[in-house]
């Protein structure tokens, strides 16, 4: 028997959980298993809000990733995916290309800008390593520079977007503030955090006390939130509202959905918002050979309900889709994927989260605890004992 090729697109929760269950899985004979991402380490998306605000150091949320796979079952390459050749089974990196039997998307989202003018011009994101990069440097810019012109404007940040993302990153940012003024020389009293959502609500799709409790929080931080608000413009000193109003300030994050990459409706696949619909075993229908998971994927369960994108479901996905690959190698019968939610905790400050357990509703300092645990237990399903204790306390 011809031995097969498994490629892997994207180092990510998704990427990485197929990669290393495969390598548990397959017998060398098998298959050859190759993963392509980025970066030659893998950024905790989780954790992306963390270190613009300040409060953790960019290089505590990267994984390597030679330090998770095993190097003798897993080739790594570090590349940028440019194309997926469907006809010829082919991805085309940048000088290169490499053939597939069986290939794994998991390219993760970019941000939704909604073809909203001066958002790409004058706005930050945060979700992946070089836009939280980027956020960083601007905020401690603003505060340096606040330090020499007294510009009110340099210390007004405008969060666009009030859902996950969002309230985790404002909360951040406001729990740090007092650390970050007395760094720089900077009064308190000067920093301005706005929240502009353009629902009746922030965090919509979530439990009622979850958001009141958020509110409550983001209440005490100092931060303003206006609802049943639109940014219709971004201009590099501040937002212009439905309303005609103006909201001054330097620093603009933009938070308000992901979509998919150009790359999986450039070769061809029917996309959504660029994201691909699969099938129960995480195929894209009518081919067999190819599973999109994670962010890049549209999942419904029994009912034609959407899963929402979270590192929960794409963990599960990256475990399943390797489990999948295995059977359709060995010509058995691939199981439907049946996603476990176990609950979602938000974040809101270093000390502080909201969320449901298994059902139970938790906040505050045990919330905050129960969202460590969640990453904890994510080092040991890759398996290093090593990585555990290195970032456990972090
Ligand atoms: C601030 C923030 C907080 C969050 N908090 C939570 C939470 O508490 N709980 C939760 O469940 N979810 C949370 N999420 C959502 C969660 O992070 C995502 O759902 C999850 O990361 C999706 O995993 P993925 O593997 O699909 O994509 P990612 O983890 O984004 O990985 C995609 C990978 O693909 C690589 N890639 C992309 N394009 C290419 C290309 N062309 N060539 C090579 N490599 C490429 C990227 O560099 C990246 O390494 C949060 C998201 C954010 C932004």
């Amino acid at each position: 028997m011809k031995k097969k090729q498994i490629v892997i697109l994207g180092g990510g929760y998704a990427g990485v959980m197929t990669a290393i269950n495969l390598q548990k899985k397959i017998k060398n004979k098998e298959a050859d298993i190759i993963l392509v991402n980025y970066e030659d380490y893998q950024y905790l998306t989780t954790k992306l809000h963390e270190p613009p605000a300040g409060t953790l150091q960019e290089d505590k949320i990267k994984i390597m990733i030679n330090e998770i796979i095993d190097t003798n079952k897993v080739i790594f390459k570090k590349a940028t995916v440019i194309g997926i050749d469907k006809e010829n089974k082919k991805v085309l990196l940048g000088n290169e290309k490499l053939d597939y039997d069986y290939l794994v998307v998991a390219f993760g989202a970019v941000p939704e800008t909604f073809e909203t003018p001066g958002v790409k011009e004058h706005a930050y994101f945060i979700y992946n390593f070089d836009s939280i990069h980027q956020l960083r440097n601007q905020i401690k810019t603003m505060f340096q520079t606040y330090s020499k012109e007294a510009n009110d404007d340099l210390l007004s940040f405008i969060v666009v977007g009030g859902g996950f993302t969002g309230v985790e990153f404002l909360s951040e940012l406001a729990y740090n503030a007092p650390a970050l003024c007395n760094k720089y020389g900077v009064p308190l009293e000067k920093i301005k955090i706005n929240c502009v959502e353009a629902s009746s609500s922030i965090l919509r799709e979530f439990e009622g006390e979850m958001i009141n409790y958020s509110l409550y929080v983001l209440e005490q931080y100092g931060i303003k939130i206006r609802c049943n608000k639109k940014v219709i413009r971004c201009e590099n000193d501040g937002v212009i509202l439905d309303n005609s109003e103006k909201i001054y300030g330097n620093t603009i994050i933009w938070t308000v959905g992901i979509k998919g990459t150009h790359i999986s409706s450039q070769a061809g696949f029917n996309v959504i918002n660029g994201r691909v619909k699969i099938n129960e075993f995480l195929q894209v229908p009518d081919e067999e050979n190819i599973f999109f998971i994670g962010d890049s994927s549209i999942y419904t369960d029994e009912r034609g309900n959407e899963e929402p994108p979270t590192a929960q479901i794409a963990i599960q996905q990256g475990e399943h889709c390797a489990r999948n690959i295995v059977a359709l190698i060995r010509g058995k019968a691939l199981k439907p994927f049946k996603y476990i939610y176990r609950g979602t905790l938000m974040s809101l400050g270093r000390k502080k989260a909201t969320g449901v357990v298994y059902g139970i509703k938790v906040k505050g300092r045990i919330a905050s605890l129960l969202k460590k645990v969640t990453e904890w237990r994510y080092y040991l399903k890759l398996g290093s004992i090593k990585l555990f204790l290195k970032k456990m306390f972090i």
